[in-house]
């Protein structure tokens, strides 16, 4: 009875419809003549000429729904509820022709007509300067109090100089039940009301990023300005409307589920790795996180290599290889050390080549270069594994316990190897890590990688010997932009 994420994005798109909107399809996530992104990452990316009139629309309303990849919010996949490094969003643009006292009646109408959503779990964040906003939040109905102001920070949209603008989020209070942090602020809307003081307490931006309560799922951006060189705000002649509501994170709250892997589609990719490794999701915390980030990451992989891209130490097709080599991580950590990846694809493609035409007839591709890599990276690990055994024959000689935090990092810097997987191996023989002193070169590594303007250096070292890195990092000026850049998006 609860509707399913087909019916979601289906809903959305024929919503807009019925607004005067052309629908399109999702565009590929390789961006066409644009620089400055590797991978598109929102549903305005790949309609940029439009918005900045270089290129003129099929039509001034368009509606879609389209794939994403945001590699900088891998670490928190499979932590948080929200996050995934690939998602679908469902988009309304307007290219100079309807703004706010259209788009946000209509936001609330889809919301709470459409998917109806009750209305008292609905908060609003708007930016502080924005009292039309304001007003037109308010002649919807709702509640001055569930509005939130805040500053340029959180909700205001600018990317140096250009087009920019104030936006308007739309949250839902999962109530008590979902709130991990249990702080007593966070019964007010704690991670909007930053810096503000509750209970005698001001609030830390980052106390509740990932408790998850309240969950964002919305985003309108007022694109209203232009801002010259000299810092000014020049109003737009005619403004547009970007927005961009994640279909997952709508789906977990009309399934009332905790998580984006929980949702119908995901769920039953989950639960198709799930019975391949044997392992019951929820009941091992550790193991669930595993489960999380190989759902998520197939889905990506998959995805990228329909796109055309390829494995490879540079660009985007080292964005690929590091996400496959990620996921291959986790499934070693659930026992799976023989390639895998490439069976699992095929249930992400059964699951979404009815919204996806580009899936179809590719799989026996997918396959392939997906085990390709895989069995590259067991490669890898094996050359990493005598290593490691060299070190457990020296530790029983000399009747130490403990290995060094500098083998510990030479195994993860020069062969890939994961921490967590050498102590685990460790363990299963009475030893442990110093890590502490591991943690300490972790973060001069880190140091030295951010003065080499590497954004992600915990993943560089994935990378086979040494040599590619120091070639990958010449070469990987682009990668730099795009994390860049997708922070502020
Ligand atoms: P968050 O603060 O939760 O990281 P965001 O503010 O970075 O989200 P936006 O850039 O505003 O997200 O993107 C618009 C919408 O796309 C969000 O409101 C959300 O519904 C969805 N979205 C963004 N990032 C992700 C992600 N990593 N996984 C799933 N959905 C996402
Ligand atoms: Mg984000
Ligand atoms: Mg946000
Ligand atoms: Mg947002």
């Amino acid at each position: 009875e609860k509707l399913s994420m087909n019916e979601i994005r289906e809903l959305y798109l024929s919503f807009f419809e019925s607004k005067g909107h052309l629908r399109l399809p999702s565009f590929s996530l390789i961006p066409k003549n644009d620089k400055s992104l590797l991978l598109i990452n929102s549903g305005m990316a790949p309609l940029k000429p439009y918005f900045t009139g270089k290129e003129t629309p099929p039509c001034k309303r368009v509606t879609t729904c389209q794939k994403c990849i945001r590699t900088p919010d891998i670490e928190r996949v499979g932590k948080t509820a929200r996050h995934g490094t690939f998602f679908e969003m469902l988009g309304n643009f307007s290219f100079g022709d309807y703004f706010k006292k259209e788009v946000i009646p209509w936001a609330w109408e889809l919301t709470t007509k459409v998917y109806k959503l009750p209305e008292d779990r609905l908060w609003i964040t708007i930016y502080e300067e924005d009292e039309e906003a304001f007003e037109i939040w308010r002649q919807v109905g709702v509640p001055e109090d569930r509005i939130i102001r805040r500053g340029k920070e959180d909700n205001f949209w600018e990317i140096g100089t250009g087009p920019c603008g104030p936006c308007s989020e739309l949250y839902y209070d999962r109530g008590e039940k979902r709130g991990k942090c249990g702080k007593a602020h966070c019964h007010m809307f704690h991670g909007i009301v930053r810096g503000k003081e509750v209970d005698n307490e001001v609030v830390d931006e980052n106390i509740c990023e990932d408790c998850d309560r309240f969950l964002e799922f919305w985003n309108l951006v007022f694109t209203q300005y232009d801002k010259d060189e000299a810092g000014n705000y020049n109003p737009l002649p005619n403004p547009n409307i970007d927005t961009g509501m994640g279909l997952e994170r709508m789906a977990v709250i009309i399934q009332d589920v905790e998580s984006i892997f929980e949702v119908d589609i995901i769920k039953a990719i989950m639960d198709h790795i799930s019975d391949m490794v044997g392992i019951k999701y929820g009941e091992d915390p550790s193991k669930d996180v595993s489960l999380r980030v190989i759902t998520d990451h197939i889905r990506g992989i998959t995805f990228m290599i329909s796109d055309g891209i390829l494995p490879s130490n540079e660009g985007r097709g080292y964005v690929l290889r590091r996400i496959i080599r990620r996921a291959a991580r986790h499934g070693r950590l659930l026992g799976l050390n023989e390639p895998f990846l490439f069976k699992v694809c095929q249930k992400v493609i059964e699951q979404y080549r009815g919204t996806y035409k580009e899936l179809e007839n590719k799989s026996d591709y997918i396959k392939r270069v997906i085990k390709r890599e895989e069995e590259r990276f067991a490669a890898t690990i094996e050359q990493g594994l005598n290593i490691l055994d060299q070190y457990v024959d020296e530790l029983l000689q000399h009747g130490y316990s403990v290995l060094s935090g500098e083998k510990a990092f030479k195994l993860y810097d020069t062969y890939g190897f994961p921490l967590d997987l050498t102590k685990e191996i460790l363990a299963e023989k009475g030893f442990s890590v110093d890590e502490e002193a591991f943690n300490e070169l972790m973060r001069e590594q880190k140091e030295r990688a951010r003065a080499h303007a590497i954004a992600d250096a915990s993943l560089w070292s994935l990378d086979d010997t040494k040599e590619q890195f120091a070639k990958v990092k010449t070469q990987f000026v682009g990668y730099e932009q795009y994390e860049a850049e997708a922070k502020v998006l």
